[in-house]
């Protein structure tokens, strides 16, 4: 498959969806990242930021990863700027008992409502 990272794990959700194997919502694409809208969305505006290649979390970047990080957070920054969103919240769950369910890293961007603090 043409769209396959060479990090691309046949279990892994995430990668699937950026392979195109899944269908998305896709709301912003570049080389480095794709982000799509949250298939059980907690907000009016959920969407998902995810690099092409395979992470499973934020515990797995690299001090050399900064141009990834940066091209996630202009991928999020796009999103929020075409919702017209001017309050939102980033977050990425990191591991099982934080929330992580699936273990490929991503952004969820949530805006459109009031939020609270501290999440649960
Ligand atoms: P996590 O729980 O790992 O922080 O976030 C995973 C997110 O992926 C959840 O909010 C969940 O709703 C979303 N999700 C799970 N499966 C799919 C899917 O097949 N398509 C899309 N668009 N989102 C999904
Ligand atoms: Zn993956």
């Amino acid at each position: 498959m043409a769209d396959r990272d060479p990090t691309y794990q046949p279990d892994c959700l995430f990668c699937r969806i950026v392979a195109g194997e899944i269908p998305s919502d896709r709301v912003f694409e570049d080389e480095t990242v794709i982000a799509f809208r949250d298939i059980n969305p907690k907000a009016p505006t959920h969407v998902l930021a995810v690099p092409r290649r395979h992470l499973d979390s934020v515990a797995d970047l690299a001090d050399a990863d900064g141009d990834l990080l940066a091209a996630l957070f202009s991928a999020l920054r796009h999103v929020a700027d075409d919702a017209g969103l001017k309050s939102y919240r980033i977050l990425s769950n990191v591991g099982a008992e934080s929330g992580q369910s699936v273990f490929h890293l991503h952004f969820h961007l949530l805006g459109g409502r009031a939020m609270v603090w501290p999440p649960g």
